[in-house]
């Protein structure tokens, strides 16, 4: 079902209204993870000013240490709704336990399936039949096939609104957090027909690398791009070395336009 032989055409998924997929690039940003409401606010503020179409924020944050910050849950997912009606930012997080699915697709306009979680064929199979479109990240260590076989069990469970995301792997190089593999965005783009966008903020783990990978990906082709963005990096409660401030986000999405019109 994602293959390209089987339809010719880009799929163009709709996220509350907004096209992922087509000529016009879309812009994912917001912080890590929704930590307080007047932290989400004003971060969303910024980086709609900046020309962001969709609202990211995570509520259920998959961390490595279980001592780590895992997000507010419920009460995050109700506090990211209200702060994207209330700037008309259609809203993107992170649903990780087949148990949340229904409660994040009440609250979400998008189902985000994380990298570690790529290859959860239970949660994959309960996201797809959730009606949402899903944003399906690549996992650290999977192939480009696997990613597009854990695409096919959304598409197979009933879901066509499939956005892939490409956010860097492991290899053996540790000086950066991942690898991001842009290789995969023509790549892929030849291969199926479903939209990819890039997320160079985990890709690179480094916020001076997020707008020079950014540029790169849009070059490549990608149909969009995920970019954290917090209004206080220092203080992030997760991935603060690789949050943009506010004017970095604004002057890459100046950055950005001339390239994406280009191509
Ligand atoms: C995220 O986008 O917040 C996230 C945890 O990403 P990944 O699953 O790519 O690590
Ligand atoms: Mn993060």
């Amino acid at each position: 079902l994602v293959s390209r032989e089987l339809q010719a055409h880009d799929t163009v998924v709709e996220v509350g209204g907004v096209a992922i997929g087509g000529d016009r690039l879309a812009v994912i940003a917001g912080p890590c993870a929704v930590e307080s409401p007047e932290q989400l606010h004003e971060t969303a503020s910024a980086v709609k000013k900046a020309g962001a179409t969709l609202l990211r924020a995570g509520a259920y944050k998959p961390r490595t240490s279980p001592y780590g910050f895992s997000g507010h849950g419920l009460e995050g997912l109700r506090i990211l709704r209200e702060v994207g009606d209330d700037l008309g930012l259609p809203v993107v997080t992170e649903v990780m336990d087949t148990a949340d699915v229904a409660a994040v697709a009440d609250a979400a306009d998008c189902l985000q399936i994380g990298a570690r979680n790529m290859q959860n064929f239970a949660l994959l199979r309960a996201v797809g039949a959730a009606g949402r479109p899903v944003l399906l990240k690549r996992g650290l260590s999977a192939t480009i096939q696997e990613w597009l076989l854990a695409a096919e069990y959304l598409m197979a469970a009933g879901n066509a609104q499939v956005i892939l995301c490409e956010r860097g792997i492991r290899t053996f190089e540790p000086a950066t957090r991942n690898t991001l593999d842009l290789n995969a965005v023509p790549y892929v783009k030849n291969k199926t027909h479903l939209p990819i966008i890039v997320d160079p903020s985990h890709g690179t783990g480094a916020r001076d690398l997020v707008p020079p990978m950014s540029l790169a990906a849009t070059a490549a082709g990608a149909d969009g791009l995920m970019i954290e963005v917090h209004r206080d990096p220092a203080v992030a409660m997760s991935d603060g070395a690789q949050s943009l401030y506010p004017h970095q986000f604004e002057a890459l999405m100046a950055a950005l336009a001339p390239v994406a019109a280009a191509i």
